[in-house]
């Protein structure tokens, strides 16, 4: 199936791989739990490559993808083909790869697997690589290859994808026992053949193009990282036995990588056009475009899940025609990171259902463009009609446009963002109110989601259990959740949030706006994927979302109980978000939303409210010179949810980590009387970090590594606190785990807590004795 000349110029970088109905998921969760035999696992996922690549070539794709399917993690699959496999996995990939495969990702009783984190600035998580100053590489194109051969027995056209080696480099970190300044990058005389043999590889077995993802060019390099990546492809490029070259960048415009990558003797550039990568379209008309290279252009937003606007892509691909030698549209990244068919969400509105485009139909508008492009607009003017009246319909529509909310929003001015009174004033009212020991102990929200609690759930979705019976199953929990806290000797009480599935979902359900998908699920890391909702329309809430379950909570114990909620940073990180006006005014919306839940906790008798922000800083903007209003806008948005209390409400915040760095400014100007954060593996570094830059509120570094299921001892707890001390004043200091407790069991949940408050009472007893 070679390209005829009426072949739309038409690709993507990736699809979803779990199939229609999850099955890659149930094969690869059989295998691990012996349901599923390894050769039926290998014939389940070339039975869901095969289908997917028809359906793309069924749907127009002229050159399919491969390689991007994974079992588990395309990084981890790089780490494998360039044989960086840590030492501690190397005896379990040589006696069964695909066992030491899923040992690198998972781990086993006996050795620790990889570490994960986040792809980029998407909720994608990747497995670290670990390299160190012995690394030595080794090409293995087993997967690549036969990926590529299976396509190519099937009649496709194929480009295989793999991660680029600048992105690989600067991505892992220095392997354990490795000093922590090893810089990866130094090892790229040594990876650089094993990228040379896994192309002459790929070569070989039939590819006329490779594409080599780039991301890590969208983001601020240093000198000697744009000089590594112009040699890398001034190397590549140089190889004799090569296929055609094409460096995919995305999640971003290229910048400085740009005018290196349109000199570099590669065939090929790939270049997102959409959100922050729109710039790419200026930049590379002053770099004189890509004269005798073939550019993919990006015009199909890959991540969010709205339908495209046609007309304005196109004019786009218009002034990109004049750039290259040849104009290929793509989605702007994988699509990957959105679920797979709209189509498939029958339950919707379906005038918002046609607002939506997921893997599928993003394939077929970047199918259509491509048409429009090579054989003219005017052969598809219905399709573009179509386009144009869902556009309109979604802007005229009364989800999107309330005008109650929109007349909240337009009248609150930067004085509702402002508490009333300075933290000293604030602080000695609440220190009144309060009536708080020294170093006050309490925890960050969630008990164990406990089987039967999820059960309970579940029997609820499933009609099984009423509403009634439901919340008393709850509301046990809470009973017991507080009698615990109580018996323990915690100062500050949560109810548990028992009833909560998720700290964004729950929310989401309850406000006005916010949609839910049935089929929606996206893939955060291995088999695990999430069903995000959709911030579709204007936020409201209808109705207190949390109060119910506080006042219950809070009438069974004098001690005070923390009032509980989800920030607006964090609402729209791990929510599909409307692309119809700035991020600020949703993240706006949803504060105005959030501060009547405030207000009405207060009112409700909560004395101490905490709003959650885990996600501030994982949405850091990923260019330095994108940050500042990024931040403004957030931590505006947090103050507005929170600055309409009185003095003597206390306003907690908690984050889920330790390195500020940057943000620590905006941790700052977030306002927030106390603040709960990750603390204990860092030995408390986080706290001396925290004084170091004068913060001036009160802070509760985590005493208990809750990522574990390992108790820590009253001695260890008090150790930690004492170092503490030796950073933030004892009026200042709260006691708490690093996290949530919702992931952990009982048994250790209890022997921890009461370390916990024991170690407080000992160096109470050393303060004050
Ligand atoms: N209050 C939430 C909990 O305890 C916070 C979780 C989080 O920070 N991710 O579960
Ligand atoms: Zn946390």
């Amino acid at each position: 199936m070679s390209p005829s000349s009426t072949t739309p110029p038409a690709t993507v970088h990736g699809y979803p791989r779990q199939g229609p109905n999850r099955e890659l998921k149930k094969a690869i969760e059989g295998y691990w739990a012996g349901r599923v035999t390894a050769a039926d696992l290998r014939t389940a996922a070339a039975g869901l490559r095969r289908d997917t690549w028809r359906r793309l070539t069924e749907a127009g794709i002229a050159e399919v993808p491969t390689g991007d399917f994974s079992l588990y993690d395309h990084v981890l699959d790089a780490t494998v083909a360039v044989g960086a496999v840590p030492e501690r996995h190397r005896a379990a990939v040589e006696a069964d790869p695909l066992d030491g495969y899923f040992a690198m990702a998972r781990g086993t009783q006996a050795v620790a697997p990889l570490e994960m984190t986040k792809w980029f600035d998407t909720n994608y998580h990747y497995l670290v690589p670990e390299l160190g100053p012995d690394t030595a590489f080794a090409a293995n194109s087993s997967k690549a290859v036969g990926e590529l051969r299976e396509a190519i027995a099937l009649g496709h056209t194929a480009r295989p994808v793999l991660v680029g080696p600048l992105t690989y480099l600067l991505l892992a970190k220095p392997a354990p026992g490795v000093a922590a300044d090893f810089r990866p990058l130094t090892l790229l005389d040594r990876l650089l053949p094993v990228y040379a043999e896994l192309l002459a590889d790929l070569r070989a077995a039939g590819a006329e193009w490779v594409q080599l993802d780039e991301p890590a060019l969208v983001q601020d390099r240093s000198p000697a990282e744009l000089n590594a990546a112009a040699r890398i492809y001034r190397d590549l490029g140089a190889l004799a036995d090569r296929p055609r070259i094409l460096v995919a960048t995305y999640f971003g415009r290229a910048g400085e990588a740009l005018p290196i990558l349109a000199r570099a003797p590669i065939e090929g550039v790939a270049l997102d056009f959409t959100g922050p990568g729109a710039a790419n379209l200026d930049e590379l008309a002053a770099v004189g475009g890509l004269p005798g290279k073939r550019l993919v252009a990006g015009v199909v937003d890959g991540r969010n899940i709205w339908i495209n606007d046609l007309e304005k892509s196109l004019a786009t691909l218009a002034t990109l025609l004049g750039l290259a030698d040849r104009v290929d549209v793509a989605p702007s990244c994988s699509l990957l990171h959105v679920p797979l068919d709209a189509d498939a969400e029958r339950d919707l509105d379906p005038q918002v259902a046609r607002w939506l485009a997921f893997a599928r139909q993003k394939t077929d508008e970047t199918v259509l463009l491509a048409r429009a492009l090579s054989q003219g607009t005017h052969t598809l003017t219905a399709e573009l009609a179509a386009n144009r009246a869902d556009l309109a319909s979604r802007a005229a529509s009364a989800l999107t446009h309330d005008p109650a909310v929109r007349a909240r929003a337009g009248a609150a001015t930067a004085e509702h963002a402002r508490r009333a009174r300075t933290y000293p004033e604030r602080a000695e009212a609440q220190r009144a109110r309060l009536g708080l020991p020294l170093l006050p102990t309490t925890t960050i929200g969630s008990f164990p989601q406990t089987t039967e609690l999820r059960t309970a759930r579940a029997d609820l979705r499933a009609g099984r259990l009423g509403a009634d019976g439901y919340r008393e199953r709850m509301e046990a929990e809470v009973r017991e959740v507080i009698a615990y806290q109580e018996k323990a000797g915690l100062d500050v009480l949560v109810h548990g949030e028992p009833e909560r599935n998720d700290m964004v979902q729950y929310f989401a359900e309850q406000l006005t706006g916010y949609l839910a998908t049935r089929h929606g699920w996206v893939q955060s890391y291995g088999t695990r994927y999430v069903r995000p909702p959709v911030l579709a329309g204007d936020i409201s809430r209808p109705h207190p979302m949390t109060v119910d379950w506080y006042r219950f909570a809070q009438d069974l114990t004098d001690r005070p109980v923390k009032g509980m909620l989800t920030g607006p940073v964090t609402m729209l990180a791990w929510s599909f978000v409307r692309d119809d006006q700035p991020l600020a005014d949703t993240a706006r919306q949803v504060a105005l939303a959030l501060r009547e839940e405030v207000t009405d906790l207060e009112a409700a008798g909560a004395a101490v409210i905490q709003v959650d922000e885990p996600a501030l800083r994982e949405t850091l903007p990923l260019r330095a010179a994108d940050r500042p209003a990024y931040l403004a806008w957030a931590t505006g948005a947090f103050r507005l949810s929170t600055s309409g209390v009185r003095a003597d409400t206390q306003i907690h915040t908690h984050m889920c980590y330790a390195e500020f760095g940057e943000i620590m400014t905006a941790i700052d100007e977030l306002d927030a009387d106390v603040i709960s954060l990750e603390a204990a593996r860092s030995h408390m570094q986080v706290a001396h970090e925290l004084a170091g830059a004068g913060y001036p509120r009160e802070v509760g570094p985590g005493v208990y590594d809750i990522h574990s299921p390992r108790v820590p001892g009253t001695e260890e707890a008090a150790a930690l606190l004492r170092a503490g001390l030796a950073a933030i004043p004892a009026e200042r200091l709260w006691v708490n785990p690093d996290c949530g407790l919702k992931t952990r069991g009982w048994p250790e949940t209890r022997a921890s807590l009461e370390h916990l408050v024991e170690a407080a009472r000992l160096v109470r007893a050393e303060l004050t004795g």
